[in-house]
């Protein structure tokens, strides 16, 4: 008996009062053979189980063995937050299972719920790492201690699990927490908030998908409540780092610690859109656009800061200094596709894609067991080779690890993994809209019946963007292809065979359509030399080359011998040509420094830079796959030379 709740339309985000929704589990297949069906099968074949072996061995999954049998000590394992890695990759699992049947991994979610649940009290809070006899007392520490963000993270897996399969003991188990938090934060009783906003995002979504408005209802106290100063500030932090310092519909720009932003800001628009608060989703939209303007890498990645993994101000982007963590990364996805889903806006969709190639493809290896946790645009020294066996406690992006001290990052990319390609479609009444590419097939139900298709492309290797139409309802559909922000020459050869040009947004055709009709798009994938904005003052004197959806670097590896990062030159003035997977353009080599070595770096005088010496072809790789052949130093920003003197 199928017992999946929601057939195969079950997917992350279902807001209630909007007429758009994404793409179901079931409803997109992507084959194993493009770029992102094969992240996903190696997500399954390999992700979950290495995420779950490490959380075994740390001893993050024994602490619920421990509350249950009442012997947890603060010789506890792992941080505070270590109970929400379970439940992202309880999450992950969940989606998978929704995606297809795995009755190994089916067995696998049923063991590690059993030992979640058995750890619950009997008013419904659950947590290892307060609360019980031998750690500290429940929210005493309402900054750090992350107790609702665990929550938060549990309710999100019950979400997939009630939305795919329907009631189990995960999800009776984030009932009942989110019935403890109901109580315990209403108006009149603890008026605290997270310092780590998730619980929003858990209620809000648990909400929609039981029905229960009191949820939805508490994620806005909690909204509401932020921004007023009252959680405790430690040493070096500030209110801006909890986002504690401005009301969320007051605040013009995401700032802070970059995750806590992001997910604070996606929960808000659950919020918004499930009360219809026009005026908050529209203070989130401008958010939204003034980051993503200012404060936002050419990656998609987000945040500028080590120090705090936050944003910095507007144009500080230190390309060597850049965090970009990868959860960053997946927030950043999160709040696009919801204020796509609330807007229709085509700019959301384009940010995904941009994040989703350049940020969260480059966090995980091709293995589906080494990640990146921040993900910097300049690397001046190799990594070191890591040596595989222990936890990595540096966070720095020199080499992808198997696991951190700080192990948000892995378990974000499963879950996301495993319901990408609920991005891939969208739906509205009868428009039927193709958002992001790879092959496969998309059979979703309109209004007027079934309608299914088939793309067949290699994109982001190649352009050619074929649609086929398998089954088509009776009546006029409209077809809809997002033609991306960057293209410049594409074009669509409709049903007619007719070929026109198609500019950036969405192309749309809309028909009664037939088995065997076929639309293709062509993107044009020629590489592509992109300027930052003269206000950013860490890039000036720099390009980058982009490939279609694809951010390009430079990697040690691919340099001439004698030749060092720092004194490559690349010719502005030329074209870059598209060579496998990136690109090759000319270069040359900075000539030899004109002061003494042992002087310092700066001098009266203008140096002899730009460069001089023979052009070379100099290769350069998607940087979402930089440093997989070898440690190496890696830079995206290039400096350039757009004048080159004559010679003499
Ligand atoms: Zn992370």
């Amino acid at each position: 008996m199928d017992q999946r709740s929601d057939g195969g339309a079950a997917a992350p985000v279902r807001p209630s009062g909007v007429s758009r929704r994404g793409a179901g589990l079931r409803e997109v297949v992507w084959g194993a053979d493009g770029f992102w069906g094969r992240r996903q099968a190696v997500n399954a074949a390999a992700t979950f189980a290495h995420c779950a072996d490490w959380m075994e061995r740390l001893g993050w999954l024994e602490n619920f063995d421990r509350v249950a049998r009442g012997d947890v000590t603060d010789e506890r394992a792992g941080w505070e937050f270590a109970d929400s890695e379970v439940y992202k990759l309880l999450e992950g699992i969940a989606w998978e299972l929704g995606r297809r049947d795995d009755a190994r991994l089916a067995a696998a979610y049923g063991s590690l719920v059993a030992r979640v649940v058995a750890a619950q009290d009997e008013d419904g809070y659950l947590g290892t790492a307060f609360g019980h006899p031998g750690l500290p007392p429940r929210y005493s520490d309402l900054s750090m201690g992350h107790e609702l963000y665990n929550m938060g993270h549990l309710m999100q897996a019950a979400v997939a699990r009630l939305r795919t399969f329907g009631e189990d003991a995960l999800v009776a188990a984030a009932r009942r927490a989110a019935e403890h938090v109901c109580r315990e934060f209403a108006p009149g009783a603890r008026e605290g908030i997270c310092g780590h906003p998730e619980i929003e995002l858990g209620l809000a979504e648990l909400g929609r998908a039981t029905g229960e408005r009191r949820y939805l209802d508490q994620a806005r106290v909690f909204v509401e409540r932020r921004g007023r100063g009252t959680l405790p500030v430690r040493p070096l932090l500030s209110d801006e780092y909890f986002q504690d310092d401005v009301p969320v519909r007051e605040a013009t720009v995401l700032r802070g610690h970059a995750v806590r932003a992001l997910y604070l800001a996606a929960g808000a628009v659950d919020v918004a859109v499930e009360t219809g608060d026009r005026e908050l989703l529209a203070a989130l939209e401008g958010q939204w656009a003034t980051t993503v303007e200012r404060r936002t890498y050419i990656t998609g990645g987000m945040g500028s800061r080590h120090q705090d993994e936050g944003f910095g101000e507007d144009w500080e982007l230190p390309p060597d200094r850049a965090y970009c963590e990868t959860c960053a990364g997946i927030g950043s996805v999160m709040l696009s596709w919801r204020l796509l889903l609330a807007s229709g806006e085509v700019r959301y969709a384009d940010l995904m894609e941009r994040t989703l190639y350049n940020v969260v493809a480059a966090a995980a290896d091709q293995g589906g067991t080494h990640f990146f946790y921040a993900n910097p645009l300049h690397v001046r020294v190799a990594g070191a080779e890591h040596a595989g066996e222990g936890v990595n406690h540096r966070a720095e992006g020199g080499v992808r690890a198997q696991w951190f001290d700080v192990s948000c990052c892995p378990t974000n990319v499963a879950r996301t993994f495993a319901a990408l390609h609920t991005y891939a479609a969208m739906v509205e009444d009868d428009v039927l809209t193709l958002l992001l590419y790879s092959p496969g097939s998309v059979d979703l139900a309109l209004p007027s019946g079934r309608m299914r298709l088939e793309v067949a492309t290699r994109y982001p290797d190649d352009g050619r963007i074929e649609v086929s139409v398998v089954e088509a309802p009776r009546e006029p559909v409209a077809l809809r292809l997002r033609v991306p922000a960057w293209s410049h020459a594409a074009a669509v050869t409709d049903v007619s065979g007719t070929r026109t040009e198609a500019a950036p947004g969405w192309w749309e055709a809309r028909r009664t359509w037939a088995a065997g009709d076929v639309v293709v798009l062509d993107l044009d994938l020629d590489p592509r030399i992109v300027w930052p904005d003269p206000r950013i003052d860490a890039m000036r004197g720099t390009v980058a080359v982009e490939r279609g959806p694809l951010v390009l670097c430079l990697e040690s590896t691919d340099l001439p011998a004698g030749v060092a990062l720092e004194d490559v030159r690349i010719d502005a003035t030329g074209a870059p040509r598209a060579a496998g997977d990136g690109a090759v353009i000319a270069a040359t080599r900075r000539r030899e420094p004109a002061v003494a070595p042992a002087a310092p770096p700066f001098a009266s005088r203008r140096p002899t830079d730009p460069a001089s010496g023979a052009s070379f072809d100099l290769p350069l790789v998607p940087y979402h796959r930089w440093g997989e052949r070898a440690p190496s130093q890696m830079r995206v920003m290039l400096p350039a030379v757009w004048e080159v003197a004559s010679p003499r």
